[in-house]
């Protein structure tokens, strides 16, 4: 946990967040400005800046998420239509919250190429 980390914050409670799953190694919540009808953000419950700060151990934790999303895509009826992960590291890929983070965005057929 970092004092100052949204994500961190978010996870411990503290900011309010409309949480969609949670457990002991990981946390979900809608963002707060969708960019489709299906836009959560899934977060390590271990504060992680980015891609470029795991080491190696983390790979558990990392794969979870992705099943965490699988689950999620079901709940939310987008797994037939199919959906987006997308991890931003780093400025250059627009990162905002240094806190690791999958987007699972779904729901609508995306109009955006790649970069
Ligand atoms: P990034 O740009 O780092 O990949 O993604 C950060 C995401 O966090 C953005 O999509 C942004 O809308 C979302 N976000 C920023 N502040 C908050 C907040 O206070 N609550 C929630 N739920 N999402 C937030
Ligand atoms: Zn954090």
């Amino acid at each position: 946990m970092t004092d100052a980390c949204l994500f961190c914050r978010i996870v411990s409670g503290e900011i309010k967040g409309t949480i969609v799953f949670r457990d002991d190694q990981a946390t979900a919540f809608r963002d707060i400005n969708p960019v489709a009808p299906t836009h959560i953000l899934i977060v390590p419950n271990k504060h992680i800046e980015s891609v470029s700060a795991l080491e190696r151990g983390d790979e558990q934790l990392i794969g979870y998420l992705f099943t965490v999303a699988s689950q999620l895509a079901k709940s939310e009826g987008i797994t037939k239509g199919g959906y987006r992960l997308i991890t931003n590291t780093g400025s250059d890929a627009g990162q905002t919250v240094f806190h690791i983070h999958m987007h699972l965005i779904g729901g609508q057929r995306m109009k955006h190429p790649m970069g």
